[in-house]
């Protein structure tokens, strides 16, 4: 078929829950993407910051098909030595104790928010407890997911939602404070606002979080589905702060590609939890828990967050000079390879000009170009991408 007659195809069998761009992809070496035309597009988009080891890596393809041929799935309903791997290496990276594996970000979400009304509601008994969460916020599409995240356009049509959620400002600690009550369990942002136009939060509002939630016994749960997993320039983008929060949801780049997210928490909030009260038939199988555990291998052997703070800075200098030399650039956000441009003209449009000269980027909020490159990449392949960003431009 043509390239054209899948995309027909494609708009008549699939939910049209996306306006596609009008390129059908094939195969993925390294940074680059190639689509059914063979055209070459070097990749700042990873798929929207998963790809983070780069495309066809032979040592993460090979661990992979190594489990295939070993054993796919079990359940949890038995033990499986990728997952035990797997677990371990969460924790000890984000310096929890316990994870829970899920298939998505929104169920690590979802897994979240279950877990801390449970804790709340084994200290009081009360089933009405509240979760603060951020405006322009982003945690994802399921009910308890959507509910707190602070964009009424994406939860209109869906309502009603899940109780007990109120909306602060974020980096805006006052904002937070005015709404904590007794009943407040749970406080939930992103520690860099990825969908909502890459908005690190200040070392002010994430110390101060943290003291709100250590003086009232309120959880803090960090959304790293995004900016985790080395992208910030640091493991954990919370990392950058040094906060350690009760609960971390993670995915995205956790599988570098295999569908897989993960929560995990402090023993004192995850023992909460006991059997029957949440679950997954996928969550934790072994090919996906062999991606994650391979993943952190790799990350440790080829040292990825000393190449992530190297590049990272040299393209945070080279978005700058564009922030300089083009007037319809007006900022610069982001740390390490999570950075986003503010433009003055419709970012859609530049997009669009960036993949018709080979490069791929998405946007974020309503006026950001973003760049969530592989992070492995090289200054090169920065040079290489500026060079079509200002054409583009
Ligand atoms: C992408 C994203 C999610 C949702 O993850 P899915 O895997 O798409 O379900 C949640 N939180 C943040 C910060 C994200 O960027």
């Amino acid at each position: 078929m043509t390239k054209q007659e899948y995309i027909d195809e494609a708009d008549k069998v699939l939910l049209h829950t996306y306006n596609r761009f009008q390129i059908v992809l094939n195969k993925g070496d390294g940074v680059n993407l190639y689509d059914i035309e063979g055209k070459k597009y070097l990749d700042f988009a990873t798929g929207i910051a998963v790809f983070a080891l780069g495309y066809n890596n032979k040592e993460y393809n090979d661990a992979l098909k190594e489990q295939i041929d070993k054993l796919i799935h079990t359940s949890n309903l038995y033990y499986n030595v990728p997952a035990i791997d797997a677990a371990s290496k969460v924790a000890k990276s984000t310096g929890l104790d316990r994870v829970f594996f899920t298939n998505s970000g929104t169920e690590a979400i979802e897994g979240a928010i279950k877990l801390a009304r449970k804790y709340a509601f084994l200290k009081d008994g009360n089933t009405d407890h509240e979760i603060i969460a951020m405006e322009h916020s982003f945690h994802g599409r399921s009910m308890g997911a959507l509910s707190v995240t602070g964009n009424p356009h994406y939860q209109e049509a869906f309502k009603p939602l899940i109780g007990g959620v109120k909306f602060a400002k974020f980096n805006d600690l006052e904002s937070v404070k005015e709404l904590v009550t007794d009943k407040t369990c749970a406080i939930i942002f992103e520690p860099v606002q990825g969908e909502g136009g890459i908005y690190p939060a200040t070392e002010e509002f994430m110390q101060g979080v943290r003291k709100i939630c250590d003086e009232n016994d309120i959880l803090m749960i960090c959304d790293e589905v995004q900016c985790g997993m080395g992208r910030t320039g640091k493991m954990f983008a919370c990392e950058n702060y040094n906060i350690k929060p009760d609960i971390m949801a993670v995915a995205k780049a956790l599988g570098c590609g295999i569908p897989v997210g993960a929560f995990a928490a402090k023993e004192n909030v995850a023992s909460a939890m006991v059997p029957g009260d949440h679950g997954t038939t996928y969550g934790g199988n072994p090919l996906a828990c062999a991606a994650v555990s391979k993943v952190f291998d790799m990350f440790e052997e080829h040292k990825i967050l000393d190449n992530v703070n190297e590049v990272g800075a040299y393209l945070a200098s080279k978005l700058d000079e564009i922030v300089e030399e083009f007037q319809c650039v007006t900022a610069r956000r982001g740390m390490g390879l999570i950075q986003g441009i503010v433009l003055t003209k419709p970012v859609g449009d530049v997009v669009k000009k960036c993949i018709e000269n080979g490069l791929l980027v998405i946007s974020a909020g309503s006026d950001v170009l973003r760049m969530v490159p592989p992070l492995i990449i090289s200054k090169k392949d920065v040079d290489d991408m500026i060079e079509i960003l200002k054409k583009s431009l």
